[in-house]
């Protein structure tokens, strides 16, 4: 059993988006800014979530895209490099589970790095993206197939897709759980949804980086299998980053729909998570070699950055550039 201290028991002001259950511990009063902010974890099953939601989801993202759009968003060379570098990971993630020209949806396309590299290999390619910005940055400089506005309200047809993508979307939602219902119904049989997220018990961050104001769910891995198949996705195996920081699951449509269990209590997983949670102090971190790395990485990536964008002219060419060697493979 996990060695953890006594957490107060209360109820959430919203039922478990997973088992359904009010009864919680709180995990932790402060975000990374250091205001409040309480987040709660489920005691049936583990699934950590911000209660209150410290903003109406959609009032949120409303007013980041009212800002892009009077500024008309155009992203700078070194912030193309980065995201184009994250899509060419991304795509290696799931290239072994794709083949020739499928239709594929990725939802929350942001500035259209990922979804132009997939477009560029022969994919028919739909994207959905809120922020107006972005989504029309990647329309005029990627010719991207794209609906604005939020995956819950998007307009596809049912069991269009041969697969689905959704990179760091989920945890921002108000209702995964719905989503993942909704993109369900988008897959045809068998087809693939790749969800990534950040992992609760990932330990490479500084303890008081762990939770803030945007994510408004935490999983780790059971709870995001156990919602995937609540919402009749079968688990197809999944990744975790190099540095556990990242949990990408593969999920397929099951061939027909099955009898589901109504109950997604996960034995041990609150005990598990509060472990890792707790444990994970400064003092600990700050002890390892972990966090000096990180420094030292991010202040190297900056460096070769810099360097590399003076070769390029446009940011449609420098993604043209980076994506050559995987186009031509
Ligand atoms: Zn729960």
């Amino acid at each position: 059993m996990y060695k953890i201290q006594t957490l107060q028991n209360e109820t959430s002001s919203m039922p478990c988006n997973l088992c359904s259950d009010s009864d919680v511990s709180v995990l932790a009063t402060r975000s990374r800014s250091g205001a409040l902010l309480r987040t709660v974890i489920c005691k049936q099953c583990g699934l950590v979530w911000s209660d209150p939601f410290p903003h109406d989801p959609r009032h949120f993202y409303e007013e980041d895209y009212r800002v892009d759009y009077k500024n008309t968003y155009t992203p700078k060379p070194k912030h193309i490099l980065r995201a184009g570098t994250v899509a060419l990971t991304r795509y290696s993630k799931i290239k072994h589970l794709l083949v020739d020209q499928q239709t594929i949806l990725d939802v929350g396309t942001g500035g259209g790095e990922f979804a132009y590299l997939l477009k560029s290999l022969g994919h028919d390619l739909h994207g959905i993206e809120p922020n107006k910005g972005y989504a029309e940055y990647s329309v005029a400089e990627y010719g991207l197939n794209l609906q604005i506005g939020f995956i819950q309200d998007g307009q596809f047809n049912n069991e269009s897709f041969d697969a689905i993508t959704i990179w760091h979307v989920l945890e921002h939602t108000e209702d995964p759980c719905f989503v993942l219902s909704k993109l369900h119904s988008l897959l045809k049989p068998q087809g693939l949804l790749v969800v990534e997220v950040p992992n609760i018990e990932a330990i490479c961050q500084a303890p008081k980086s762990t939770f803030h104001e945007a994510h408004l769910f935490n999983f780790n891995l059971d709870t995001l299998r156990n919602m995937g198949d609540k919402a009749g996705l079968v688990d197809d195996g999944h990744l975790l980053s190099d540095d556990a920081g990242n949990v990408t699951m593969f999920f397929r449509k099951a061939a027909s729909d099955t009898i589901k269990s109504d109950d997604w209590a996960i034995a041990d997983n609150a005990d598990r998570i509060i472990a890792v949670v707790q444990g994970h102090t400064n003092l600990k971190h700050y002890l390892t070699t972990i966090p000096y790395l990180r420094f030292l990485r991010r202040m190297y990536r900056s460096a070769s950055e810099k360097i590399t964008v003076k070769n390029f002219d446009g940011n449609k060419n420098l993604l043209d550039q980076l994506y050559q060697d995987c186009r031509s493979n």
